[in-house]
């Protein structure tokens, strides 16, 4: 069951988006070389709770941190660690926020200082996808043609798309229906209608798309430990086409004012 949004809850998802947004990039001014992820985690959870809103990732299946912090080849779900981030290295971001009943989740990869022009292109395109993903998430559309767009961008770069883990409805919980993945037929599932909210999250290697899982039963790793890349918009889908939720203020006029490249098939 897929569950189309008030007006009014379309409100609180909003609200939601913007604070964890708000989140996100404080996040990623923070990273550079010598700073650690547990450091990046705790700056998210005080955040979040300051602007009084509940880290929705803290005890999700028990799942124990306010983000998921995935460096290099660590793909989705990755522990906070005390150990310094290194030059050269990338990190995926992932948090969502639980505010006045609704969830807001994102996702960024941001480079550790000075990146390679290998990883600078992994971390594009997987924005890029992302972007596709979401001019597709249009009334009348179906499931099939957001998948449909990520992959037929990652394919010409010949990244691996992570098959295990995808994209998802959400709400008043973090994870409903429909799950979103990041490949997939045009014009196949389930039918795209006004007021549904997705989050959509293409996560792309630098080879394989086969994935494992560690001994800690969460860090999901490339099977062949090369790098990972992962970005996340939560969106409503309107009549008028998809509306990304978690933009900060100043995104969101950045945008309107036709100020952000935005990527076209
Ligand atoms: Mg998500």
């Amino acid at each position: 069951m897929i569950f189309a949004k008030s007006a009014k809850d379309l409100d609180k998802m909003r609200a939601v988006g913007e604070l964890i947004a708000e989140v996100r990039e404080i996040l990623r001014e923070m990273v550079e070389p010598g700073v650690s992820t547990m450091d990046l985690n705790n700056a998210a959870e005080k955040m979040i709770r300051d602007a009084g809103a509940i880290p929705t990732f803290i005890g999700y299946h028990g799942f124990p941190f306010a983000i998921c912090a995935s460096v290099n080849e660590e793909i989705v779900h990755g522990f906070s660690k005390t150990a310094p981030m290194k030059e050269g290295d990338i990190c995926s971001l992932d948090m969502a926020a639980t505010y006045d009943g609704f969830v807001g989740d994102t996702a960024i990869t941001v480079p550790v200082g000075e990146i390679s022009d290998e990883l600078k292109q992994l971390i594009r395109v997987t924005e890029e996808c992302l972007e596709f993903g979401i001019q597709a998430s249009l009334v009348h559309n179906r499931i099939g043609d957001i998948g449909w767009a990520v992959q037929q961008h990652a394919d010409k770069y010949g990244y691996g798309i992570v098959r295990d883990y995808t994209g998802h409805g959400i709400g008043r919980l973090m994870h409903e229906s429909p799950q979103i993945p990041n490949y997939g037929r045009a014009g196949t599932k389930e039918r795209i209608r006004a007021g549904y909210c997705f989050a959509i999250e293409p996560m792309l290697n630098l080879g394989t798309q086969e994935t494992r899982t560690l001994s800690d039963k969460w860090t999901v790793v490339t099977l062949d430990g090369k790098p990972s890349a992962h970005a996340e918009h939560t969106l409503a889908v309107t009549a008028d086409g998809p509306e990304i939720l978690t933009l900060t203020k100043e995104q969101k006029r950045l945008r309107q004012n036709g100020q952000v490249e935005i990527a076209t098939a």
